[in-house]
């Protein structure tokens, strides 16, 4: 990791993660037991642990541009690992829709992904891995990309051809509507 000026940290940035997580950046006292379980670590630049220390800071760009904000799985491991009851994975799950919004998502395919993602939960009030990935194939044209790993997944009942859709799918589309309109008065400025 690159040195960092102390005392040159973005305040305003620690202040909106901490109102959209609801969450006290002061309270961790870096354990690291956050990184220690979490099963994607080996694919982050920045550790859970590390990315925290980094919004302590308030190093927008580090944290809004990491590859970590968007390998992470939001299983909650860390979350639930975390002594001072810190919710690291909403963190990071706001810290990546922060990333999205201010433009540091530059790359085309992982907004693409991040889209087909929400459009099917929208849809199914949870993933449809198979219609997800059609998607994502059709936007980006990368119809054979990762294709060997098809045959595996759909052996394990990994990929079933039609999605499970919830009960309360109308609830989960409710949440987006109700989403969409807040954004849209934050834009209008009838919100703080
Ligand atoms: S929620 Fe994300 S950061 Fe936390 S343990 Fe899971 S994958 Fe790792
Ligand atoms: S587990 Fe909690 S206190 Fe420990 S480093 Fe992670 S966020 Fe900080």
């Amino acid at each position: 990791m690159e040195p960092i000026q102390l005392g040159n940290g973005d305040a305003e940035f620690i202040r909106k993660v901490e109102v959209e997580s609801r969450q006290d950046m002061k309270k961790c006292y870096q354990c690291g037991n956050c990184a220690a379980g979490c099963p994607m670590s080996f694919t982050y630049d920045y550790t859970a642990s590390q990315l925290i220390r980094l919004i302590q800071l308030g190093q927008r760009q580090r944290v809004l541009s990491s590859r970590a904000v968007w390998m992470c799985a939001t299983c909650e491991t860390c979350s639930t690992r975390c002594p001072n009851e810190i919710d690291v994975a909403r963190v990071l799950d706001v810290c990546r829709h922060m990333a999205r919004r201010e433009g540091y998502a530059g790359e085309r395919n992982v907004r693409l992904f991040a889209d087909a993602f929400l459009q099917s939960v929208r849809m199914n009030g949870r993933a449809h891995e198979l219609g997800l990935m059609a998607v994502f194939k059709l936007r980006t044209l990368k119809f054979f990309a990762d294709l060997s790993l098809a045959p595996a997944m759909l052996l394990k009942g990994k990929l079933p051809f039609l999605p499970h859709r919830i009960k309360a799918r109308n609830e989960v589309a409710d949440i987006f509507r109700r989403f969409k309109e807040g954004r849209a008065e934050d834009a209008a400025g009838g919100k703080p």
